[in-house]
């Protein structure tokens, strides 16, 4: 779950980061008011979306006076806005972050992922920071330093000093971020955070360091344990299907093909999805409907996938242990009275009281084309959406 930069710096001043001075708005006629509370006699209107390289897409103002700060809150709030990062997509920006302007002296910057392979918090720092880091990392890779955090010891004061060496800190800063570097680890260990990046972390002219963005990933798996976090949820952001799927349990990911896929089990829907992009196809969707599942959400998922104008036909694919294979028949044939079918729809169905599923698909009405192994149904599936397509 992304958060939004106003959400992530709220969580960075509770943990004694320092990050410049700012006020949220959502309508035009607290922009006055926010300018007024802030110190500096220019300001930076940020769009709140769940995305990066806003700079660079118009979605960061540097204003100078207050009716530059509204010509920019009225061109901004309301509106969408995609950036390299949101695949395609326009995201509404609903929320500004109006923030005081710094003096800054260099863009430096931080993130804390989770390195997988290591079992460990990875910090990732340059002294190149800023909106061209993508392109450091790509042509100057030597000028990103990579840290890990041994967990049973936490950040170390010898770590903290050879990443302020490398950035080439002194003095205070190099001091602040001894101090950061540790609140942010235990504010990602507190907080389950999935990944934070800081780009650009500010040296400003007075040799402070401030965080002048904050993009913040929570752990979905950790959300139960995070119920404050939650409540900032902002499904807005969201993909629309991916949020609806998730409201019913569903484990949905939206993607480009235009094959439908309804899959039990998460290796299987894998599985799937490879075997359609080994017949030259590609899936529109991973879907995994789970063990326990019900006719409801059966239909539910089924008609996530036809809300989608992309998909060109369906695949099911049901291996029935703990899920019964009439169940999803059901929720199938549930669908498709409530939304109708006007596109393909392949059924592999093996497994617990298939018979029984068979039969009930049989005696529907509906012309579902149905494929005795997996092989042949994602050829199957290739083949009619391609036909449909
Ligand atoms: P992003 O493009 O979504 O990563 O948005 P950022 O919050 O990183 O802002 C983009 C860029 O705007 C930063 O890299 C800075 O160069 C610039 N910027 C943001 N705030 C200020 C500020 O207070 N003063 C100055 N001079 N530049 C700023
Ligand atoms: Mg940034």
């Amino acid at each position: 779950m992304n958060l939004h930069e106003y959400q992530a710096k709220l969580l960075f001043k509770q943990a004694g980061i320092a990050v410049p001075q700012g006020v949220v708005v959502d309508d035009l006629s607290q922009v006055l008011d926010a300018v007024n509370q802030l110190p500096s006699q220019g300001w930076v209107v940020k769009a709140q979306i769940h995305a990066g390289a806003r700079g660079k897409a118009g979605g960061v103002k540097l204003v100078k006076t207050v009716a530059e700060a509204e010509q920019a809150a009225k061109a901004l709030l309301g509106s969408s806005l995609a950036t390299i990062q949101t695949a395609g997509k326009a995201l509404p920006i609903n929320k500004l972050l109006i923030e005081q302007t710094l003096d800054i002296q260099q863009e430096l910057y931080l993130s804390l992922v989770v390195d997988r392979v290591e079992k460990a918090h990875r910090f990732v720092v340059s002294a190149a920071g800023g909106m061209d880091i993508e392109e450091v990392a790509d042509t100057q890779p030597e000028k990103i330093i990579c840290l890990d955090v041994n967990p049973l010891l936490g950040v170390m004061p010898y770590q903290a000093r050879e990443i302020g060496f490398a950035l080439g800190l002194t003095g205070d800063a190099f001091k602040q971020l001894g101090s950061i570097l540790k609140r942010l680890y235990q504010l990602a260990l507190d907080k389950d955070f999935a990944q934070v990046e800081i780009n650009p972390l500010v040296l400003t002219a007075d040799n402070q360091l401030i965080a002048l963005d904050a993009k913040v990933n929570i752990d979905p798996n950790a959300l139960y344990r995070q119920p404050g976090l939650v409540e900032w949820r902002d499904i807005s952001q969201e993909d629309e299907r991916e949020a609806q799927a998730s409201q019913f349990q569903l484990n949905y990911i939206a993607l480009d093909g235009n094959i439908g896929c309804m899959v039990n089990g998460a290796g299987l829907a894998m599985a799937t999805m490879d075997l359609i992009q080994l017949n030259g196809g590609q899936p529109a969707n991973f879907l995994d409907v789970g063990g326990g599942t019900t006719p409801e959400r059966v239909s539910e998922a089924f008609k996530l996938i036809l809300s989608s104008s992309e998909v060109k036909a369906i695949l099911v694919n049901i291996f029935g242990g703990i899920v019964r294979c009439d169940l999803i028949a059901e929720g199938i044939i549930q669908a498709v009275k409530e939304v109708g079918l006007s596109i393909p729809v392949v059924v592999r169905l093996e497994g617990t009281n298939v018979e029984l599923g068979r039969e009930k698909l049989a005696q529907s009405g509906l012309s579902i084309i149905s494929a005795n192994d997996l092989a042949s149904a994602a050829r199957k599936v290739v083949e009619v959406a391609g036909e449909s397509a």
